[in-house]
């Protein structure tokens, strides 16, 4: 089965839910970026979520989303869009932390593996200027980030809840995830109903351990209510290319492009995000030099 997020209405259109698998797209993640467990987690939380509120844009519009913390992973950075496609880069993937004590002792310490800092949420709307809107990260754990994320930068109150689950072998097993919004004509009792709904669910990492799918989810914080209105496939997804380097090549300055023309005699690329390399050889940084000089 393949990845996808649904959208839907639930509670008389009061409120907007989606949910996802991201199962695949996790895996892919951790393949290209060689995660441990715990960098796993963080960096699929952050990943899942994305894709979600990827499909809250319109076509070529597109978000990227920071986040970065004082923790040992660093900073994390996800792309995402309205095709349900997300790509992401990590500062620091060897990160493996668990809970030493308490009643989350054995699992994925990803609130310190995060630490505390900030979420950034670029918006590029394919106008002149971006969005960024940013938040304390409340514990770390990425959903809870959100959460207040949504609350204090666009004003709607929500829930989000999210979870990876890694295997003994650092493969990924399961990762989905919700965000639940209220819509500005929610009434009282609803808001009611969706607090002990919300109080009472289990975490996102026990229902996907379950096998529930996104359906599965949506039934449980929709009481039933949930109407479905599409159904999206979501991937890791780079569309990286050798002209878009070259052009990254072409606005390096002269003094490096001649380094790299007449001491490297050459130059290696690869892609922060899917680890794809790309070869110029001293002919052709030779060539976007000249038709540099042409453009000026
Ligand atoms: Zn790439």
């Amino acid at each position: 089965m393949n990845d996808y997020a649904i959208k839907s209405y639930a509670y008389n259109k009061e409120v907007r839910i989606y949910a996802a698998s991201s199962t695949h797209l996790v895996e892919e993640a951790r393949k290209i970026h060689q995660t441990w467990p715990t960098a796993t987690a963080a960096l699929g939380r952050i990943l899942t979520v994305s894709a979600m509120m990827g499909l809250m844009y319109k076509e070529e519009e597109t978000i990227t989303v920071r986040v970065k913390g004082d923790g040992p992973i660093g900073s994390m950075l996800v792309e995402a869009n309205a095709k349900g496609e997300v790509r992401g880069e990590i500062s620091n993937p060897r990160v493996y932390l668990k809970y030493e004590e308490g009643p989350k002792k054995g699992k994925l310490n990803v609130g310190a593996a995060v630490g505390s800092g900030f979420l950034h949420v670029t918006k590029d709307l394919k106008m002149k200027d971006y969005f960024t809107s940013s938040s304390e990260l409340q514990t770390g754990e990425i959903g809870d980030d959100f959460t207040y994320y949504f609350a204090l930068s666009e004003q709607t109150p929500s829930s989000v809840g999210v979870g990876v689950l890694v295997a003994p072998d650092m493969h990924v097993l399961a990762a989905g995830g919700y965000i639940l919004q209220l819509m500005p004509n929610v009434k009282e009792e609803t808001i009611k109903k969706i607090e002990e709904v919300i109080g009472s669910i289990p975490p996102m990492s026990t229902l996907i351990q379950e096998g529930k799918t996104p359906e599965d989810i949506l039934h449980i914080l929709a009481c039933g209510t949930e109407q479905i209105l599409e159904r999206h496939p979501i991937s890791y997804t780079c569309h990286c290319s050798k002209d878009g380097f070259a052009r990254s090549l072409s606005a390096l300055d002269e003094k490096t492009l001649h380094e790299l023309i007449h001491e490297d005699g050459g130059a290696e690329i690869e892609c922060h995000f899917c680890g794809k390399k790309y070869q110029f050889s001293k002919e052709e940084l030779e060539k976007i030099r000249d038709d540099r000089k042409k453009v000026e």
